[in-house]
């Protein structure tokens, strides 16, 4: 199984760390040609207007696109952004893969960063620990779309769509491992 994670910019490179932590073989990918052969993707978290400039000027946007309607893709903060069909009015590149509507900064500058601990379907009962930075919040999602998290107030941070994964947080920046393994789950029924 080799898993590669985007690495034009922000935390790329603690997924492949993780990745690895879990004997996975894990790729940076900064080219198109790089996504042959990858049996799924990770789109970090970091700044998505930059990502999607990168991306762009890289010629990475369609064959991203491509990749994620057909190939398990996980997209953490930022990497949820882009993977959107939604964003609201804001423009910036995006993948539009995912039927989810999704808020940029969507927690005011209080508490722009903080701390949780959240209940996620298929993680068993104990709690993750949750860190958002400047995060997305997912405002709707189409019937197909499972909720897999939310917080106390009822929005909207983890959802999945058949081999699409999203959260808003991240995952990355903790010594939990369990949706990176939850992850390459998507990517093992992906064999069968
Ligand atoms: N606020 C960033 C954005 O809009 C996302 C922040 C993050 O990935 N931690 O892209």
């Amino acid at each position: 199984m080799k898993i590669g994670v985007l690495a034009l910019q922000g935390a790329f490179i603690e997924h492949v760390k993780m990745l690895r932590q879990l004997d996975v073989e894990a790729v940076e990918v900064r080219l198109p040609q790089q996504l042959e052969g990858l049996d799924g993707l990770i789109i970090p978290g970091g700044e998505s207007t930059t990502i999607g400039k990168l991306a762009t000027s890289y010629g990475l946007v369609k064959p991203l696109r491509e990749f994620a309607l057909s190939n398990p893709t996980w997209g953490t903060c930022a990497g949820m952004i882009f993977l959107a069909k939604d964003i609201g009015i804001e423009e910036q590149p995006i993948l539009a893969a995912m039927d989810i509507q999704v808020n940029r900064n969507a927690f005011g500058r209080q508490v722009d960063s903080f701390e949780t601990d959240l209940k996620i379907q298929g993680l068993g009962e104990e709690r993750f620990h949750a860190v958002f930075i400047r995060a997305p919040i997912v405002v709707a999602v189409e019937p197909h779309v499972n909720v897999l998290s939310r917080l106390n107030d009822g929005r909207i941070v983890a959802v999945r769509q058949d081999h699409l994964l999203a959260t808003s947080f991240h995952p990355e920046l903790t010594n939990d491992l369990r949706l990176h393994s939850y992850f390459c789950a998507i990517v093992k029924e992906g064999y069968n």
